[in-house]
């Protein structure tokens, strides 16, 4: 996610030059009939589930701080959703199977759904079963043993309410299908609030693949994470089909409906992207061309692209969420600048390959996320990252005792600054403690280490101490569970 207000911005920092006005310099925008790469044949998604699904293998936990969505005893593997939006009367009228294995014999089983959407046809493995659903929680009368895979098949209608978000941050206060003015929708849900439009195991320690259809009134487009395998007008509604081909944790799952042009593009290193704008805001295509500089910069430090497409998709938002292979970014100059590009994309090592368990260690994310965008300003500015940290330091404590440690912050108050800055100035403490080369070597090593996985703290930091030959406990406890910021260069014992 980006940073929580605009007054966090670098003011001395800020970026010019860096945009190109110039239209002529537009890859082609077709929105009637798209083709190229990104729309080539695609076997995996005729495949049926269960030959791939390994892939999607979690250990879920109970979340530290949100218990009360996601359950420990499902492992969902593979969500297929199709998902039909009627504007005028706001109504979302969907079919999903979610393949899972269940972690554990029990009785029932549990699911998150938002209340408003009302559940039918129910079956387990093509047999039908009763649910109970009591507020957000769809309980599924039907036994399950361990390891066992299951196939959950229902159909759900209504329209859907966004969740109240656990935060005081100025530019979100609901997560999760939210719809606009126009009937247009979209959806950014950490940490979490999937649930509000689809049953799902709303925490991130269970990452499962996804195929997404999504039926729309002409010439509205559906948007989603993953590939584009096809784009169907009949004249009435338009259907397009979504594959995403690596396993993502719900708060990384988007969709967005409206009226959007695509524009194609593509990165240095052959990384095809997909720009989908509003058809009345065209200018944001020009903003949205600097995501190959950006991406083949982090490439430069971070190692390949860990995804086979990127996308970005803007929305009727003031925020920004790193949705995996499909960045999702507010309507707004801050949200689409090339800082913000950079950010969502590091996050797609930082959070979307790897990713954390538990929502206490969300700092892992946003930590450096925050410090790879520092980076990026620095040379952009030509200045010393130590210069930009510096600036950052000046009101890191001011965040830290507003909204706790980085590492064991106040539940209500997520996403707040102290999980941003803080973490990132330990990230510098630790480059300067260890060397430029051994840092770096860390940062490209850690997300492919824990490849379409999840970590928590104690693996991290582990793994950190390993590599370093370091003991360096009591240099993170400083940094993660600290009541005040550690004190900076003074870190060589
Ligand atoms: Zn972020």
């Amino acid at each position: 996610m980006r940073r929580a207000l605009a007054g966090l911005v670098v003011a001395a920092l800020v970026l010019g030059g860096c945009t190109d006005d110039d239209p002529g310099d537009q890859p082609r925008a077709d929105p009637s009939s798209p083709s190229g790469p990104t729309l080539a044949p695609s076997t995996a998604a005729d495949e049926p589930p269960g030959a791939d699904l390994d892939l999607a293998l979690s250990e879920p936990v109970e979340d530290a701080l949100y218990p009360q969505v996601g359950d420990p005893g499902v492992d969902a593997l593979h969500y297929d959703l199709t998902l039909d939006w009627e504007p005028t009367a706001e109504l979302l009228t969907a079919s999903e199977v979610l393949t899972f294995r269940a972690t554990g014999t029990a009785e029932r089983f549990q699911l998150d759904l938002g209340e408003p959407l009302a559940v039918s046809d129910v079956t387990l493995d093509g047999e039908p079963v009763e649910v109970e659903h009591r507020g957000k929680d769809l309980v599924v009368l039907a036994p399950v043993e361990e390891d066992g895979r299951y196939e959950l098949a229902l159909s759900y209608a209504g329209t859907p309410v966004p969740a109240a978000a656990p935060t005081t941050r100025s530019d979100f206060s609901t997560t999760g299908w939210t719809i606009t003015d126009d009937g247009e929708t979209w959806t950014m849900q950490e940490p979490f609030g999937a649930y509000t439009w689809y049953a799902v195991n709303d925490q991130p320690s269970d990452k499962a693949l996804y195929d997404v259809t999504i039926s729309v009134p002409s010439p509205w487009t559906g948007v989603a994470n993953g590939e584009l395998l096809d784009r169907v007008d009949d004249g009435d509604r338009t259907t397009t089909r979504w594959h995403l081909a690596e396993p993502a944790a719900s708060y990384l799952v988007t969709v967005a409906t409206g009226d959007f042009t695509m524009t194609e593009d593509e990165s240095a290193s052959g990384v095809p992207i997909t720009y989908w704008t509003p058809a009345d805001q065209p200018d944001f295509v020009t903003a949205l061309q600097e995501t190959p500089a950006g991406l083949a910069w982090l490439e430069e430090r971070l190692g390949a692209y860990p995804f086979d497409t990127l996308g970005v998709v803007v929305v009727d938002s003031e925020s920004g969420m790193e949705t995996q292979t499909m960045i999702t970014l507010g309507d707004t100059e801050y949200a689409t600048s090339p800082e913000v590009l950079v950010h969502e994309m590091a996050h797609h090592w930082y959070g979307d390959q790897v990713t954390p368990r538990d929502w206490r260690d969300v700092w892992m994310n946003e930590g450096m996320a925050m410090y790879l965008q520092g980076a990026w300003q620095a040379e952009a500015e030509d200045l010393e990252v130590a210069d930009v940290m510096d600036y950052w330091a000046t009101f890191e404590d001011e965040y830290r005792a507003e909204s706790g440690p980085p590492g064991d912050f106040d539940p209500a108050a997520f996403g707040e600054s102290n999980i941003y800055y803080g973490p990132a100035l330990m990230w510098q403490e630790l480059r300067e403690r260890i060397g430029d080369e051994a840092f770096w070597s860390l940062v490209r090593a850690w997300p492919a280490a824990r490849d379409n996985a999840n970590a928590d703290r104690v693996d991290y930091l582990a793994w950190i101490e390993e590599r370093t030959g370091e003991e360096l406990t009591d240099f993170f406890d400083a940094w993660l569970l600290g009541e005040t910021t550690p004190s900076r260069d003074t870190v060589v014992e």
